[in-house]
């Protein structure tokens, strides 16, 4: 999807104009693909734009650069106010967002200890990601040949850069057979997560998501997805999906910041129907959730203006 340039990008600590926000080709990341990154979403509400889960969004971001040991060199209060600040100067209400903190130019090689850390964050206008007809009837997906990576190659538990080759030949593979998304299973061959969405099943009245440990990112919209169902008085369980269940549960839909919540319609040719009830109640209640109108989520809603 094309990118739509904002006026500011906020980089180490500073806002600078859009063009200006350049790197070198010889930066570390663009070789190695050792980034800590986000993606996150602000939504119009009555008292101006909010920032979904901001504070969670960059406790994660802080997170991978624990696993992956870069130094941020920002509190997530700092990178907090930051975004604010970045979505504030761009003028818009509905936007995406990208945190990024990557090794910059000076250094080569495999030790990454010795490089400079830049810290960025971008803004732009971004529409549904899965597309208004996936959004409304659904997706077609194509479970991968290519596996998810193990907990032990590249963690799940971490957003960075380099793991998402996996996501993007998954994804290159789906869209060249004719479908919209791909949904990895583990080395164990269980069902992990779509390209950049967690997933979740409904077998037998009972929600069902895949544990983080069978390499699913521990998604903020799974988590407030988990949240709403359950104060629904809706039973979620964390467990492991096999393959065929993907082919003969009730209901089968994704999750994440860009893609929000997406009805899955068929995975490898198996139609499974017109998405179900759980599936249309979560997407409408999150709907409401990120633009502020429900009252007991009204936390999660991070307003720009303060
Ligand atoms: N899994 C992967 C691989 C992702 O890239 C994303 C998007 N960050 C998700 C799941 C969903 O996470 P979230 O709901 O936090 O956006």
């Amino acid at each position: 999807m094309p990118i739509t340039p904002t006026p500011k990008i906020w980089r180490n600590g500073q806002l600078i104009p859009w063009e200006v926000a350049q790197t070198h080709v010889l930066t570390h990341s663009l070789h190695y693909g050792m980034g800590a990154f986000e993606g996150i979403r602000a939504y119009p509400t009555d008292s101006g734009p909010g920032i979904f889960r901001l504070t969670d969004h960059m406790k994660r971001l802080a997170k991978t650069a624990q696993i992956i040991q870069i130094e941020l060199g920002y509190t997530v209060e700092e990178l907090v106010e930051a975004t604010k600040a970045v979505v504030r100067e761009s003028g818009l209400d509905t936007c995406y967002i990208r945190p990024i903190a990557y090794l910059g130019y000076g250094e080569m090689g495999l030790n990454p200890l010795p490089c400079p850390v830049d810290v960025v964050v971008a803004c732009w206008p971004w529409g549904t990601y899965l597309g208004d007809e996936g959004v409304a009837n659904g997706i077609k997906a194509k479970v991968s040949s290519w596996k998810r990576h193990d907990p032990n190659v590249i963690p799940p538990a971490a957003k960075v850069t380099g793991g998402y080759i996996n996501s993007s030949m998954a994804k290159v593979e789906a869209l060249k057979g004719g479908y919209d998304e791909a949904i990895l299973l583990n080395s164990q061959g269980y069902v992990s997560e779509g390209t950049g969405e967690n997933i979740f099943a409904v077998k037998n009245g009972v929600v069902i998501t895949p544990p983080t440990s069978a390499g699913a990112l521990e998604g903020i919209t799974r988590d407030s997805t988990m949240t709403i169902l359950r104060d629904r008085g809706y039973k979620v369980v964390e467990d492991n999906l096999l393959r065929s269940d993907l082919y003969t549960v009730e209901e089968l839909f994704v999750t994440g910041t860009a893609a929000e919540i997406v009805p899955v319609r068929s995975v490898d040719d198996r139609d499974l129907g017109e998405p179900g009830p759980i599936t249309r109640l979560v997407q409408s209640v999150y709907a409401d959730t990120v633009r502020g109108k429900v009252p007991e989520y009204g936390a999660w809603v991070e307003l720009v203006k303060g």
